[in-house]
C-alpha cells in the first residue's frame, strides 16, 4: 500500500496580501490589517505535523508539474486564463470574487493544478495506490470564466478533465467535503452524465444562494449533481450519517472508475468561516469510508486535493487523520482539540439534520447509471 503526497514550498508563496480575515484592510479603513484568512499557515503547519511525526517519509513524495494552458483550457476559457496571466505579469490583482493574488501568482496556480495532475498520473501508472495533493491556492469555487472565493483555477476539475480526456478514464465521481458549496465544480460538470459531483456543505453559507438541493444536474447530466445541505451546528454524527446515507450509496449507484475528493477542513469545530463541529475522527472516518468504496468500485483509485480550512491550530490534526486513514499509517496522535469541541454538546444526530440528509438521499435514484 503506497500513498502519494504532493507538496511544494512555492505553494506557500502564493500571496493573498494584507487583509483582516477576507476583508481588505488598512489605509483610512477602520479595519486594521492582519493576515488574509487563506494564509499559508494552515497548510504549512499541516505539512510540518506530518514531518515531525515521521509521516511524510513514509509517503511517496511526488513532484508537482506545471499545468499547461491546454490543461487549464479543458475547464477554463482562454480569455480567463490570459486575464490571469496578464494580471500576474503586472502586479497581481483579483481573479474575481475575492481572490487576491500577487505578481507571479499565475505560475503558482498552475503548479497547484499540476500537483493534482502529477498525483493522478502516479495513481493511474500504478506508482502509488492513492494520494493527497496539499496544494495552494484552492480550486473548488473557481468557475470557467472567473476566479471565486480564493480559488484561481479549479484544480479538481482540471484533474477530472485530464483523466478523462488524456488518460481515458470514463466515469469520475467527486466528493467535496469542504464546508462551503463546490459551486465551480458543480457548474463545470452540470450537464455531464459521466461526472458525479457531490457536495456536502453547511446549508446556505457560501457562495450565497448556491448549492441548493434542487440543483440536481441538467440535460444529460440530470441527476449527476447532489447537494447535501447540512444544517449549521452539525458535527461527527451528522457528517457520518450523510456519508452512510448519501455519499457511499451514491458512489455505488454511479459506479465510477476514479474518485476525487475536494478536501477542505473548514467543517472543523474551530474554523472561523463556518459553524460546524467536526473533529479529526470525523475526517478519519469519512476518509476510511471513501477509501473502502474506491477499493470496492475502482481499484482504489482515489485522489484527494486540498481546498479550504482556516484554523491554523486545528487543520493540521484534521489533515493528519485524513492522511493516516488514506495511507494506513498510525502515529497514535488524535485530534487534541476534539475534547474542547465535545464541550459544545449536540453531537448526536438531531432530527433536523437527519431530515436534511434524507432529502438528499432521495436524489440517489436519479443518478445516471452506466
Ligand atoms: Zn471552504
Amino acid at each position: 500500500m503506497t500513498t502519494g503526497f504532493v507538496w511544494h514550498e512555492r505553494y506557500m508563496w502564493h500571496d493573498t496580501g494584507s487583509h483582516a480575515s477576507f476583508l481588505p484592510a488598512g489605509g483610512m479603513s477602520p479595519i486594521q490589517p492582519h493576515v488574509h484568512v487563506e494564509h499559508e499557515d494552515t497548510k504549512r503547519r499541516f505539512k510540518n505535523l506530518l514531518d515531525v511525526l515521521g509521516v511524510t517519509e513514509q509517503l511517496t513524495s511526488l513532484k508537482p508539474r506545471m499545468a499547461t494552458e491546454d490543461d487549464l483550457a479543458r475547464v477554463h476559457t482562454r480569455r480567463y486564463i490570459q486575464h490571469i496571466q496578464a494580471l500576474s505579469e503586472a502586479n497581481g490583482g483579483d481573479a474575481g470574487g475575492d481572490t487576491p493574488f500577487a505578481k507571479g501568482g499565475y505560475h503558482i496556480a498552475c503548479l497547484a493544478a499540476g500537483g493534482l495532475l502529477a498525483l493522478v498520473d502516479a495513481i493511474l501508472d500504478g506508482e502509488v495506490d492513492n494520494g493527497y495533493a496539499l496544494v495552494r491556492p484552492p480550486g473548488h469555487h473557481a468557475e470557467p470564466d472567473t476566479g471565486y472565493g480564493f480559488c484561481i483555477f479549479n484544480n479538481v476539475a482540471v484533474g477530472i478533465q485530464y483523466v478523462r480526456e488524456v488518460r481515458g478514464v470514463a466515469r469520475v465521481a467527486t466528493i467535496d467535503w469542504d464546508v462551503h458549496h463546490g459551486n465551480g465544480t458543480q457548474n463545470i460538470f452540470y450537464d455531464d452524465p459521466n461526472v458525479l459531483t457531490i457536495s456536502l456543505h453547511q446549508a446556505g453559507t457560501y457562495p450565497p444562494n448556491s448549492g441548493k438541493l434542487e440543483e440536481n444536474g441538467a440535460g444529460a447530466g440530470q441527476g449527476a449533481n447532489i447537494n447535501v445541505n447540512i444544517p449549521a451546528g452539525s458535527g461527527h454524527a451528522a457528517y457520518l450519517y450523510a456519508m452512510d446515507t448519501v455519499v457511499i450509496p451514491a458512489l455505488h449507484a454511479f459506479n465510477p472508475d476514479f474518485i476525487f475528493v475536494s478536501s477542505g477542513f473548514d467543517a472543523g469545530g474551530f474554523d472561523p468561516l463556518a459553524r460546524m463541529m467536526c473533529d479529526g475522527e470525523t475526517f478519519r472516518a469519512m476518509t476510511k469510508k471513501v477509501k473502502a468504496a474506491a477499493e470496492g468500485l475502482c481499484g482504489g483509485r482515489l485522489a484527494l486535493v486540498h481546498e479550504g480550512g482556516y484554523s491554523p491550530a486545528h487543520v493540521p490534526f484534521l489533515g493528519l487523520a485524513v492522511v493516516e486513514a488514506l495511507s494506513g499509517i498510525h502515529t497514535g496522535v488524535i485530534d487534541p482539540f476534539a475534547e474542547a469541541i465535545a464541550f459544545h454538546g449536540g453531537h448526536e444526530l438531531l432530527p433536523h439534520q437527519a431530515t436534511a440528509v434524507h432529502a438528499a438521499a432521495e436524489l440517489i435514484k436519479n443518478i445516471p447509471t452506466k
